[in-house]
């Protein structure tokens, strides 16, 4: 990252020095075609991750997805898709140098519902050089989270500064997807380079007919515990006797467990 200090900038990727553009935060260099934004005074490379999906093939995604095992039963075939939008979101891209093992540091450059896409995964090979020419320039989302901002917040994640070697902006691809299920409205977003689903908040397994079950174990378990220790006690403690009460006893009230478990699974 460099600071803009005269009426030039300096290309990050060749060091050919430009000049300043009007009103524009995106540029490119006039020596070797890298693209740039300029956010205040500083400047970054600008990247783009191409998409590798089409739509049908996200929304695929998104229903083997909701098929899942976190996911209401029957999700897939349920939620009714009431809305969809394909756009390129910006993202802080940060790198440490090699000797802090060259992590990568992500922060969205805009607010963003979805919180779960700041835990994103870009193979750095996956970089590619922003081309006006190449791509639908109203599918980019502008950042308005400023660099500035995105530096503090990875200082107060306890990141040493000054073993970030890279600073980039980058434009990553996604499907929007908003569906409706029983009522309610949720969004879920398709990663376009990967095909990987973010979503915070989907219609979920309900969990208590399984804190019952758990609870159930419990007694099931102690109650066996229990005749294990009072008919080893009436037998004067002889321990092979309590033992296999005890391996009996847990392995026989496990069948009936395991059975309630795979039906609650199967329906909820
Ligand atoms: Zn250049």
């Amino acid at each position: 990252m460099n600071e803009l200090t005269s009426s030039k900038i300096v290309c990050p990727q060749c060091a050919g020095e430009n000049e300043v553009p009007i009103d524009e935060k995106f540029t490119e260099c006039v020596f070797c075609g890298s693209a740039i934004y300029i956010d205040k005074r500083k400047i970054v490379s600008h990247f783009v991750i191409n998409s590798n999906f089409k739509k049908e093939d996200a929304e695929g995604n998104l229903r083997r997805w909701m098929a899942g095992n976190f996911q209401v039963k029957d999700l897939d075939k349920l939620a009714k898709i009431s809305q969809s939008s394909f756009y390129y979101f910006p993202m802080w891209y940060f790198k440490t140098d090699k000797s802090a093992g060259e992590t990568i540091y992500l922060q969205p450059a805009t607010s963003t519902s979805i919180s779960e896409i700041k835990k994103i995964n870009i193979p750095a090979g996956n970089l590619k050089v922003y081309n006006k020419k190449e791509f639908n320039e109203s599918e980019f989302v502008p950042p308005d989270v400023l660099f500035d901002s995105a530096q503090s917040w990875l200082k107060e994640t306890g990141v040493n500064m000054d073993s970030i070697a890279t600073s980039n902006l980058v434009h990553i691809p996604f499907y929007q997807f908003h569906y409706d299920y029983s009522g309610k409205q949720y969004a879920a977003l398709v990663e376009s380079s990967s095909g990987k689903v973010y979503a915070n908040l989907w219609p979920a397994k309900s969990e208590a007919p399984f804190r019952i079950l758990f609870a159930l174990c419990i007694v099931a378990f102690f109650l066996i515990s229990l005749l294990a220790l009072v008919v080893g006690a009436s037998m004067n403690h002889f321990l092979a006797f309590d033992m296999g009460i005890k391996i009996f006893g847990y392995g026989f009230a496990a069948i009936p467990l395991i059975i309630i478990a795979y039906f609650i699974a199967k329906k909820v």
